[in-house]
């Protein structure tokens, strides 16, 4: 495949390795963050497993598997093969961590084996080395093969930055992140359970017309971008490899299927989100609807295979409107992926959603309509109504307007479905959640 630039989001470093070595401990360490689970039972669930973090010039994600939620119950052979399916599925680099102040186990050999056999780039964290004295002990692991072998000590913060100086080495700057979030690329996301038809859409996206299909420069990981052009805009559909890479691989469990559609998410600008008409909009569907409004992204519902469907657009429609309350905003799009009918008109539409999340609107603009706005047609029960005395945008992509009144608190949430409703009603914003929010205005002081 031809390398092009075109980094897609943060690069992944992932940490694996089996149960009490010292992952959790190293994740919080990297992402300086102070999770409350650490060192309970092995295979517990963590809060967060993937965050971002820095180191020097280079920005990227760490995942801890352990956070995973493996249990011992899953006896330690699947445990050590879906980490490592994990690790290879996301990774650009991995750090593989063992605990230096015991013999490697069957564990450790297995897992080893499995990362030499995907040809990712790893580095050897031999863990619990608290003290120079101690230091020595990683020679013994060389054994496993690795080249970069690092002594460190998670919990004393020793040797943290030998190691990330190996893990990120590859990993692009600041200044070449930043080229990509200037780019004014409309970056894709395509989202839904499985069988539902994102493969068979992304090929017929990606069959016809000008597409390129990329590699993804400074990465290791398989991840692939397809380019559409179309009109001379440029619809970046992104990790398309994730979506082609389904029948190679056993299917992901459920936990890895979250991280990568979270991942997908933060890299994107809309997502589309594939149902089945013929199943209507399943919990699962639901689940992942509320992942993509979570994350504040503009999204399309898609209802694909609408060749097999024998319902009116309007009868469906009402159904979406009814199972996904929250997103009343997203636009439904009625297309056969495998036909190819009604794919053309997503393109339009993306666009719509893509700027509609980036839409700014003047100050001046937003307190001429709060001064419009009729407040006695708010009840706010048991509360006495706050005085809204001016608004201002403070964020897009998803646009966040704060609006200054006499009181302390969050708005009633009569209010903010009643001020949401008027700036859609006014300004737009198909297919992107908006977000309001209160502050009380201090009075200013006389001096
Ligand atoms: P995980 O199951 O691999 O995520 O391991 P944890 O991070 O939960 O750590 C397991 C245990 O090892 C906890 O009791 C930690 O306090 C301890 N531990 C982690 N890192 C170090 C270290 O560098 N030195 C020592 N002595 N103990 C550590
Ligand atoms: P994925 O798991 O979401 O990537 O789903 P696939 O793209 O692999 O599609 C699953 C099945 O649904 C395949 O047999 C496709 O041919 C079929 N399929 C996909 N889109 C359509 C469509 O628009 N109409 C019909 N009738 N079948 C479709």
């Amino acid at each position: 495949m031809i390398p092009v630039m075109e980094p897609c989001g943060p690069p992944q470093l992932v940490i694996v390795g089996r149960p009490n070595v010292g992952k959790s401990t190293l994740f919080n360490r990297i992402t300086r963050s102070r999770r409350s689970i650490v060192g309970d039972e092995p295979g517990i669930t963590r809060d967060r497993i993937c965050m971002p973090a820095e180191w020097q010039e280079k920005t990227f994600e760490v995942t801890d598997t352990g956070g995973m939620a493996f249990t011992d119950e899953q006896g330690m052979p699947a445990l050590v093969s879906e980490q490592a399916q994990a690790a290879i599925l996301t990774a650009d680099h991995i750090i593989f961590v063992v605990d230096g102040r015991n013999e490697l186990t069957a564990a450790d050999w297995e897992l080893s084996r499995l990362l030499h056999k995907s040809n990712h780039g790893v580095s050897l964290a031999v863990n619990k080395c608290d003290n120079p004295r101690l230091d020595a002990q990683h020679l013994g692991f060389f054994d496993l093969g690795f080249k970069v072998v690092v002594a460190i000590s998670a919990e004393h913060d020793r040797g943290i930055e030998d190691l990330l100086q190996s893990a990120t080495k590859h990993f692009p700057d600041q200044s070449e992140l930043a080229k990509e979030k200037q780019s004014r690329d409309l970056r894709i996301s395509i989202l839904g359970h499985p069988n539902v038809g994102k493969s068979t859409l992304l090929n017929r996206i990606t069959a016809t017309g000008h597409a390129i299909v990329s590699d993804i420069p400074g990465t290791t990981r398989d991840a692939v971008d397809a380019t559409k052009v179309r009109e001379g805009e440029r619809f970046v559909f992104i990790d398309t490899a994730g979506i082609r890479r389904k029948g190679k691989t056993h299917e992901m469990t459920e936990k890895l299927s979250i991280v990568m559609t979270q991942r997908h998410l933060r890299m994107s600008d809309v997502s589309l989100l594939l149902v089945d008409p013929r199943e209507g909009v399943t919990a699962q569907d639901a689940h992942i609807a509320g992942y993509i409004h979570e994350a504040g992204k503009a999204c399309i519902v898609v209802a694909n295979k609408w060749d097999l469907s024998q319902q009116s657009q309007g009868e469906f429609r009402r159904h979406v409107r009814d199972q996904l309350k929250f997103m009343d905003y997203a636009p439904v799009a009625f297309i056969s992926a495998l036909t190819g009918e009604r794919v053309d008109s997503l393109f339009p539409l993306i666009k719509k959603c893509g700027k509609a999340a980036k839409q700014r609107i003047p100050t001046s603009v937003l307190n001429r309509f709060l001064a419009e706005l009729d407040m006695d047609r708010v009840t706010v029960p048991g509360h006495r109504k706050p005085k809204l005395s001016y608004v201002t945008q403070v964020s897009t992509a998803p646009p966040s307007f704060l609006f200054f009144c006499n009181k302390e608190g969050p708005f009633h949430f009569g209010l903010t479905r009643y001020l949401t409703n008027q700036l859609r009603a006014k300004f737009g914003f198909q297919g992107t959640p908006i977000i309001v929010r209160s502050r009380k205005q201090q009075r200013s002081r006389r001096t």
